[in-house]
């Protein structure tokens, strides 16, 4: 057999980074495998504020000093997607070149942009259409962009594209927004500067476009009014889904997608672990995904030490 790892942990978001910095410092022989690149989605904030310790860090900022905590500790990291994990007494994780081996695994794959599910979507998706506001807002420098959400994360996106963008639509289905009262705040500064404008009570029932967008046909529910709106980008921040049909066969995983876990973030399956995002927590944010990092590697690294191989 190759090398046998203590811990593979997959995801090297803030969930996976900091299982890492605990297993690493415990003694563990740790992978980290990551199918895109450091931070999931934190390296999509634009500023954080919440994070203690930090007023005011960008997600970027924020992940790659993580990132080189975790190379300094020794920690292995390796980019491709796991496509398929098989339990046993010694656990094998497979990617599409690669078969890995380890005593424990923590599973920390995050979560992933829900979609619209609107005609045109998928083809007009990166010819202004966009999941993220940090990636892309920087194309749409003086022009008319409209984010659809009401949560945190399309209020973070409206104020950071309100900086960038001429202006800033939010489509919004119910009649307020639903984001911390900090976010809220900049918002309705955005409304009074004219940056931004919030499209209550409306739903966007087509997307208009050939090439790329150029505006949407939006229906208001409450006056029952249809309109036309002139766009030249569009994000959308409807929530997110955790990517964990390919574990079927493997965990529990409750009827929202998420994997179980207890109180120690162990699955169903002994020496399987998981924390963060994807699974069935109460609060999805970095404080509980890096609190959740911590339990996981506690215990998966003391299940680890237990499985002996002459
Ligand atoms: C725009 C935005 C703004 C936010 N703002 C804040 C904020 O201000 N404060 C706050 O506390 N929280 C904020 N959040 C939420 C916070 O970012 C998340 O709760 C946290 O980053 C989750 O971390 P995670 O490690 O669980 O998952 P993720 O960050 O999603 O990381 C999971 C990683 O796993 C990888 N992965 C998934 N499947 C596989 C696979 N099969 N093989 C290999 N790798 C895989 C992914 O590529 C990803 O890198 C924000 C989120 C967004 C999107």
């Amino acid at each position: 057999m190759d090398k046998l790892y203590d811990i593979i942990i997959i995801g090297e978001g803030i969930a996976g980074m900091t299982a890492a910095i605990y297993a690493r410092r415990a003694g563990a022989d740790v992978l980290i495998l990551e199918k895109g690149a450091v931070g999931g989605q934190a390296a999509l904030t634009y500023d954080i504020g919440n994070y203690p310790g930090f007023k005011s860090i960008s997600g970027i900022e924020l992940v790659t000093t993580i990132q080189q905590q975790v190379l300094t500790l020794g920690v292995e990291i390796r980019y491709a997607k796991v496509l398929d994990i098989e339990d046993g007494y010694i656990k094998t994780v497979k990617t599409k070149d690669m078969t890995y081996h380890c005593k424990a695994v923590i599973l920390c794959l995050g979560a992933t942009p829900r979609q619209l599910g609107l005609n045109k979507e998928q083809q007009l998706s990166g010819r202004g259409i966009s999941y993220c506001a940090v990636c892309d807002g920087a194309f749409y420098r003086n022009k008319v962009v409209a984010v659809i959400g009401r949560g945190n994360v399309a209020v973070d996106d409206a104020n950071y594209l309100s900086h960038i963008a001429k202006k800033v639509y939010i489509i919004n289905r119910r009649d307020e927004l639903k984001a911390q009262e900090i976010l809220v705040d900049q918002v309705i500064d955005g409304v009074k500067a004219g940056k931004i404008e919030i499209l209550n009570n409306c739903e966007t029932k087509e997307i208009i476009g050939q090439e790329k967008i150029s505006g949407l046909k939006v229906h208001n529910i409450k006056t029952n009014e249809d309109f036309d709106l002139e766009i030249d980008g569009l994000f959308v921040a409807i929530g997110r889904y955790a990517d964990t049909q390919w574990l079927n066969h493997l965990v529990d995983i409750d009827e929202n997608g998420y994997i179980k876990v207890d109180e120690h973030k162990c699955t169903n399956v002994k020496g399987i672990y998981s924390a963060g995002d994807c699974t069935n927590t109460v609060l999805r944010q970095l404080v509980t995904a890096a609190s959740d990092g911590a339990i996981a590697a506690t215990f998966a690294y003391e299940y680890a030490k237990g499985v002996v191989v002459e």
